[in-house]
C-alpha cells in the first residue's frame, strides 16, 4: 500500500481527475455564466434599480407632494419643492434625486402612499459625468413612462407581501 501511495504523484492521477472535471463542465454541464451584455439574466421582482416617477393611466401625476420620501431618505438624496395648483391639488414643482447619494435602500418607495416613486428594473445607467446622475423630475417621469409596464407587473406581484 505504501508503494501505491508513493506512486500516485508520478501517475498524475490528481491532474487527470482535474482535467476530467474541466472537460465535464466544458461539454456536459449546463453553463452558469452569461455573455453579458449580449445575454441578460432574470431580474428579481424585488430588485431595486433606477428610480422612476409614475403617472396614472389618464396621464395625471401620482405624486401628491407629501414629501414622505424626502423625509425618510437616509441619504438625503431627494429634494422636493411643491405648490398648490389652481384646481387645489398639491403637485411638485421640483423633484430631484441625486443618484450619487442614493444607496438604493428602497425606503422612498416604501414610504410613498400612492406608489409614485418606485425603483424600477433598469440597472444599466452608468454615465460619463456626475451631472448626468442628478435626476430631475422630467427625467424621473420619463423613466416612469419607459418602465411602467414592468413596474406595474412587479408591484402587482409583490402586493401580497407589502
Ligand atoms: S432608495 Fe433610499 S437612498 Fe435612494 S432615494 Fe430612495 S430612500 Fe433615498
Ligand atoms: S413620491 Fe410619494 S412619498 Fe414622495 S412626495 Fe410624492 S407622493 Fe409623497
Amino acid at each position: 500500500m505504501q508503494f501505491i501511495k508513493h506512486l500516485k504523484p508520478f501517475a498524475l492521477i490528481e491532474l487527470l481527475q482535474g482535467m476530467g472535471l474541466t472537460l465535464r463542465y466544458m461539454f456536459f454541464k449546463k453553463k452558469v455564466t452569461l455573455a453579458y451584455p449580449y445575454e441578460k439574466g432574470q431580474v428579481s421582482a424585488r430588485f431595486r434599480g433606477e428610480h422612476a416617477l409614475r403617472r396614472y393611466p389618464n396621464g395625471e401625476e401620482r405624486c401628491i407632494a407629501c414629501k414622505l420620501c424626502e423625509a425618510v431618505c437616509p441619504a438625503q438624496a431627494i429634494t422636493i419643492e411643491a405648490e398648490e395648483q389652481e384646481n387645489g391639488l398639491r403637485r411638485t414643482t421640483r423633484y430631484d434625486i441625486d443618484m450619487l447619494k442614493c444607496i438604493y435602500c428602497g425606503l422612498c418607495e416604501e414610504a410613498c402612499p400612492v406608489d409614485a416613486i418606485v425603483e424600477g428594473p433598469h440597472f444599466e445607467f452608468a454615465t460619463e459625468s456626475r451631472e448626468e446622475l442628478y435626476y430631475t423630475k422630467e427625467k424621473l417621469l420619463a423613466n416612469g413612462e419607459r418602465w411602467e409596464v414592468a413596474i406595474a407587473a412587479r408591484l402587482e406581484q409583490e402586493a401580497p407581501y407589502r
